[in-house]
Formats: structure tokens, C-alpha cells, sequence
């Protein structure tokens, strides 16, 4: 068993995948009269070309400061420190704190894209869907035409009818295909990474299951890194490659998604996939986990989880727990994770991989 102080020292040694975002030590401040408010806690992480990370957290666990901070548009006063460093497939790398307005303006269309829950607020309701597109081809100096057909082929690909959405106002398309027009339009400029924070969330469950169908099929036809951010664990487990799991405004918890799965280590990922009768239950739909999650203001000492862990010892109180190796690539912090598979038992039916019911260590 070996702890390390990030995962960062972890995902370097454990494998050599090409990493396309490094984020060290970064975090998110803001002050306020009763004192500094961390939302986001000296984050470390890498992600890696071409995968589907799934950021998992319940609302104010820091995980939409994360989206933000990918782009450096964390909203002001808000203060990101640290390091971010972008790998291009070609060409230098890139330090993102050190970017000017325009050279990051320029990087989060051309590059990495994001797209928010709620389509209806990032379309101008009075520009027909086209517009929009054309407006942002302008912007960047690209050809319309040659940018207009790429946004059709990205609107059939996302099952829409391409003529038809481009000559609608918004409020003429559904929220479904609001949301998967507002797809195409972030990937017109052909970006590697889309960040996607809520996505589907305003969404009926069959339209957000049927546009992560979608968006599997379009990160293998663009090669595309996804980051995926949500607060429902089931939803995205069956998209993600790995899912990264937030509490208290820093991860604690990462691996491939089946094992997170089935084989949580952390108390916390164990609590949330206990209170899931199966995984076609929201995690909003759950029994909540007793206790509330940590005012950023007055975080706990030691592992800020200790409030609500029923494996909390005076170790927990005093000590931050480091990462510790659960596999090569699945890491936890947590100082008893060995405990946690026989004293936080759950079951889980994986709708991802079948109907078994499969029982956790
Ligand atoms: S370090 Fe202690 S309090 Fe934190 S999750 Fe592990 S057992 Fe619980």
C-alpha cells in the first residue's frame, strides 16, 4: 500500500498515457467577510487524450469550479492559482494562467470547448440557430462555408435534420435538440477537448441517455477528450473511462469507472452507491448521506469528510489523508479504505454492462 501526496505523483508513475490537461496544485479562492472561501482545494490531476472523464460531485462540492478553472473563466473575484498546462496534439504546450484575453478567447473555441446545462440561456433568442454558427466561424477567421458544412454533418451526427435546425429560432427546437444543436455549435471550430458541465441535467431521462449515446459516438469520431461533469454518478458511468469523484471541493476518489463501480474505496463513493437501489437511480433521487456537506468558509480539519464518516478515528480529525494505491490506476484518500469494503457494503445493478446484480467486496 503506498500514499501519495496528489494523484498527480500517481497518474505520472502508474502509466504512460498521453496526458493532455495537468493540473497541479491548483486552487479557487474568494474572499468574503467572514473569511476566505476555498472552493476548489489545491487540485492535482491529469487527464489523458481522448478519454471520457466523468467529475462526479453533489451540488457546491467544487466540481463546477473545476470546468471553470479547465478554461481559466473562473468568474472574478474568484481567484484560480496553480498550474495548468495544456498539451496540444501539435505543437508546444501550453500554460493557461499565462494566456492573455485573446490568446484565451482564441484557445477555448479553437481548442477546448465547453458547453453548459440550460441551452435556452446560451442561444440569443432573436438569431435563428444559423446565426449563431456564422457568428462564431467570424469570429475566429474561419470560412463560413466550409464551417457551415462541418456544422452539418456535426447536426446529423447528432441525429438532428441539419437544414431544419439551422433555419429555427431556439425556441422553435425542443430542449433535447436545443441541447444537441448547442453540441454541434461547440464543436464547429473542431476543438480536441469539450468540457461539459450539467449537460443534460434539465433534460427527461431517455433524451440524456440518448444524447451520451450520442456523444460516444461523436468523441470516437473526432477523437475528443471529454470531461463530463455531473452529480449524478449512474448517468455518466456508463459513458466515462474514469470517473473522478469530488467532496469538499478536492477529489478523492479516481479510477475506471467499472471499478469505482463495483469496488469503491473511498467511505464517501461507497456512501453514494449505497443509498443507489440500482444504477438507473439519479443520485438526486437517493437518501441523502446524513450530516451536510462542509461550508467552504470552515472546511474540517484532517480529512474534511470525517463529520459523516462512520469509519472516523482521531487519525481522520488530525490527519489529511494522503492518496493511497487501491489498484495501478484507482487511488483514494482515505487513511482506512481497507475497512470501508467490509463496513460500508452496497450492491449495485449495473445498467451499464448488463442486468447482474453485482455484490461489492
Ligand atoms: S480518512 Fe477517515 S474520515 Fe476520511 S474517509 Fe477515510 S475513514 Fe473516513
Amino acid at each position: 500500500m503506498t500514499a501519495h501526496d496528489s494523484l498527480a505523483d500517481t497518474t505520472d508513475r502508474s502509466t504512460d498515457r498521453d496526458v493532455i490537461f495537468e493540473v497541479r496544485n491548483t486552487s479557487v479562492t474568494f474572499d468574503m467577510e467572514r473569511g476566505e472561501s476555498r472552493v476548489m482545494d489545491n487540485v492535482s490531476l491529469d487527464i489523458y487524450r481522448d478519454e471520457i472523464l466523468g467529475v462526479v460531485g453533489e451540488s457546491g462540492s467544487g466540481k463546477s469550479m473545476f470546468a471553470s478553472a479547465l478554461l481559466d473563466a473562473v468568474v472574478r473575484p474568484g481567484k484560480l492559482t496553480g498550474e495548468i498546462t495544456y498539451y496540444p496534439e501539435e505543437g508546444e504546450k501550453i500554460d493557461l494562467l499565462d494566456l492573455n484575453e485573446r490568446e484565451l478567447k482564441r484557445l477555448r473555441w479553437e481548442e477546448i470547448s465547453m458547453v453548459f446545462q440550460g441551452a435556452m440561456s446560451s442561444f440569443n433568442p432573436t438569431m435563428k440557430i444559423r446565426k449563431h454558427f456564422e457568428e462564431t466561424l467570424d469570429a475566429h477567421g474561419q470560412d463560413r462555408e466550409t464551417g457551415l458544412d462541418h456544422a452539418r454533418e456535426l447536426l446529423s451526427d447528432l441525429y438532428l435534420e441539419p437544414e431544419r435546425v439551422l433555419d429555427s429560432y431556439p425556441h422553435e427546437l425542443s430542449g433535447g435538440m436545443q441541447q444537441r444543436a448547442l453540441i454541434a455549435l461547440s464543436l464547429v471550430l473542431k476543438p480536441s477537448v469539450l468540457v461539459m458541465d450539467e449537460p443534460t441535467a434539465a433534460l427527461d431521462l431517455l433524451m440524456q441517455r440518448s444524447i451520451l449515446t450520442l456523444l460516444e459516438n461523436l468523441q470516437e469520431k473526432y477523437d475528443l477528450t471529454v470531461v463530463f461533469i455531473t452529480h449524478d454518478l449512474p448517468l455518466v458511468a456508463g459513458l466515462a473511462n474514469r470517473l473522478a469523484v469530488m467532496y469538499a471541493f478536492e477529489f478523492v476518489e479516481i479510477g475506471p469507472s467499472d471499478e469505482i463501480v463495483r469496488n469503491a474505496a473511498h467511505p464517501y463513493t461507497r456512501a453514494l452507491l449505497k443509498a443507489v437501489p440500482n444504477l438507473d437511480a439519479p443520485l438526486d433521487e437517493m437518501r441523502p448521506i446524513e450530516g451536510s456537506a462542509p461550508d467552504p468558509v470552515n472546511v474540517p480539519t484532517g480529512c474534511t469528510y470525517h463529520p459523516r464518516c462512520p469509519l472516523a478515528t482521531n487519525e481522520c480529525v488530525q490527519n489529511d489523508p494522503d492518496y493511497y494505491d487501491i489498484t495501478v490506476d484507482h487511488q483514494a484518500a482515505c487513511h482506512h479504505w481497507e475497512k470501508s469494503f467490509e463496513e460500508i457494503p452496497y450492491s449495485v445493478s449495473s445498467a451499464t454492462d448488463g442486468d447482474a446484480e453485482v455484490e461489492s467486496e
